[in-house]
């Protein structure tokens, strides 16, 4: 079996605040939005691709697609295409 590419890193849940405007009543407020953290394993897991392991760079994956205005209580979509950032 082939490891999958997240055996490679570890995970940890993190919440960064982003400023977002709601599309229907336009309140802009900081939202606390849900990430997670991937940092690659400080060693070659076992049955690991070393040439693959090489190549991987710490990101943060967004979980979170949707916040709730705080004024309207309305759910919006979190406008931001970008669910991934490399570190
Ligand atoms: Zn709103």
């Amino acid at each position: 079996m082939p490891l999958h590419e997240r055996d490679y890193f570890n995970q940890k849940p993190e919440t960064r605040s982003m400023s977002l405007a709601c599309p229907q009543c336009r309140h802009r407020d900081d939202y606390q939005v849900r990430w997670v953290r991937y940092t690659r394993k400080d060693r070659l897991p076992p049955g690991g691709d070393r040439g693959f392991y090489e190549k991987l760079r710490d990101y943060l994956y967004r979980v979170d697609d949707m916040v709730v205005c705080s004024r309207c209580r309305r759910r919006f979509e979190i406008p931001s295409h970008q669910t991934t950032i490399f570190l």
